[in-house]
């Protein structure tokens, strides 16, 4: 028998529905309240619609990137355009959105079948605090503007984020967007812009490089994906390049500004062969902060999300939020408020949809009494996906340059594998890292393509602590790319010893 049996939790994200499950699992009698549909935005807007992409930029890739070398010969490609595919992203993007949408539907009826109550609408905590019975009121404002007081013994916030934007560069959901409006877009652009080169700025630019956009990827760091490992992220530059796209570095944007058609017609006519993606003065201006003006046919802002945890009554409840509006939380997703809970993107852990979706069952363990394992996140992984993927777990390069781990390493570049060969695979590489003399795995680093499904043996040995002598025993495919790992780990069983654990 548990004491907390009502528990409410807004927001429907990853962080929300699967802390919903797993509450309605252990008997509690369990409300979600969500404004936009089951699944949030990683199901809606982020990382489901971006994947399903980001597929169709994949097999281009692939087909554009290695036909020849494996000896495909396309009949009439001598007559055709240079490029030997292209694509239709009206129909792509309504696939997107297709996708996107059944999987919500799946969600909210895998939640309703195990027993949870589904509102539609706004939630935020009640003004009053907590009860002298230690529970909580939540206010539903629900879409006709009616109100509805809900009351919790525990409530759980799982509110997401939403993009950033700058004052001077304000999204019109046509040519100026943020990642949420491009699903809209009927026909490629022809000069895509991306600003921002953290991970949602390079999938974005890597997909639609892939499918025919002229890419300008603006940088305001040395590198590309600056918080990922720096041989990873200098191969992904690197390819980029190669593929075409400009990739302008420590370049900070200042304004973007769409220039319309009519502005323009008073300085003459459009070009007659320009169609409605090309006409002459529809198109963007980006300036940089050196006074550099860039111009595209569209521009994407990837720079950043904010959390949403404004007018929820938080603060008044005496959740406590950093400075930039995010919900501070313990390692059982508890916040400074008794019978508060917090998980996903809203508390800025690790905006991660898996990450999100732990944080929530912790929260849902912790509250309903049941046993609980504090959040790990030294053994999360994680995967950027562009072409090549950069998967990564555990301790990084970082952590070991700046003293926090002591590890040794090893990097297989994928040139040498007889798989990657075959399939003409030459960006890459496998890369370990151990702890010297015990040689228990403490990291790892994988850039390939799928290489989000070669991190999985990483991330075992991490969770597991094994060391680089079980990974090599184990047997690999022949060939295979895995085989790097398991090379990486005999040669890390050399290098361990010449380094004494200190
Ligand atoms: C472009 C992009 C791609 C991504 N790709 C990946 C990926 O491949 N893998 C991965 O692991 N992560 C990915 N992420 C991150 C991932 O989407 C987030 O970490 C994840 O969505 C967080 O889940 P959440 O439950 O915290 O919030 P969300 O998924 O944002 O859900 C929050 C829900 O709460 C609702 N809500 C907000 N306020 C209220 C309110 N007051 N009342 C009621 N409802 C409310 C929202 O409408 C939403 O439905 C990506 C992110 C972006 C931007």
């Amino acid at each position: 028998m548990v004491d907390v049996t009502r528990i409410v939790i807004i927001g429907g994200g990853p962080g929300g529905y699967e802390a919903a499950l797993v509450a309605a699992q252990l008997g509690a009698e369990v409300t979600v309240v969500d404004r936009d549909g089951l699944g949030g935005s990683a199901v809606l807007t982020d990382c489901v619609p971006s994947k399903t992409l980001i597929a169709t930029a994949e097999v281009m890739t692939t087909f554009d990137s290695s036909y020849e070398e494996l000896g495909i010969t396309i009949a009439d490609c001598s007559q055709g355009p240079s490029r030997v595919l292209s694509v239709d992203l009206g129909k792509v993007n309504r696939r997107v959105k297709r996708l996107a949408i059944a999987q919500s539907h799946d969600i909210t009826q895998s939640v309703t079948r195990a027993g949870v109550t589904v509102l539609r609408g706004k939630g935020r905590l009640g003004a009053g605090g907590q009860h002298v019975d230690g529970s909580r009121e939540v206010i539903v404002e629900h879409e006709d503007g009616s109100a509805e007081s809900l009351r919790a013994d525990a409530v759980l916030i799982a509110t997401g984020c939403h993009p950033r934007e700058l004052p001077d560069a304000q999204p019109d959901g046509e040519r100026i967007l943020t990642w949420t409006q491009v699903y809209d877009l009927e026909e490629l652009p022809r000069e895509l812009i991306v600003v921002g080169s953290g991970v949602t700025g390079a999938e974005f630019a890597g997909a639609y490089q892939a499918l025919g956009s002229e890419v300008t990827l603006v940088s305001s760091r040395d590198r590309v994906l600056p918080g990922e490992d720096p041989d990873a992220a200098e191969v992904l530059e690197e390819v980029f390049r190669r593929r075409g796209m400009n990739v302008m570095s420590r370049s900070r944007a200042e304004t973007v500004k769409r220039i319309s058609a009519r502005t323009d017609a008073a300085e003459g006519p459009s070009s007659p062969e320009a169609g409605e993606e090309g006409r002459v003065g529809d198109h963007v201006e980006v300036t940089l902060s050196d006074g550099k003006v860039i111009r595209g046919t569209h521009c994407l802002m990837a720079v950043g999300s904010i959390p949403n945890t404004a007018d929820m009554g938080l603060e008044e409840a005496g959740v406590k939020l950093n400075d930039w509006g995010q919900i501070q939380v313990d390692r059982v997703s508890r916040t400074s408020a008794p019978g508060v809970y917090a998980a996903g993107d809203c508390t800025g852990v690790f905006m991660l949809a898996s990450v999100a979706a732990m944080q929530g069952r912790i929260a849902m363990y912790h509250a309903l009494g049941d046993a609980v394992q504090p959040l790990n996140l030294k053994t999360v992984a994680s995967n950027v996906f562009t072409d090549p993927e950069i998967a990564t777990v555990g301790y990084t390069a970082a952590d070991v340059s700046c003293g926090k781990m002591d590890a040794v390493e090893v990097k297989l570049p994928l040139r040498g594998n007889p798989r990657a060969k075959m399939q003409g695979i030459r960006d890459g590489f496998v890369k370990l890292f151990c702890r010297p003399g015990t040689g228990i795995v403490v990291g790892g680093v994988v850039v390939a393509p799928r290489a989000s499904e070669l991190i999985h043996s990483i991330s075992l040995a991490v969770d597991n602590n094994l060391t680089v002598e079980q990974v090599a025993s184990a047997f690999t495919v022949y060939p295979s790319v895995s085989g790097s790992t398991a090379e990486a780990a005999r040669q890390l069983h050399i290098r361990k010893r010449e380094i004494p654990d200190s």
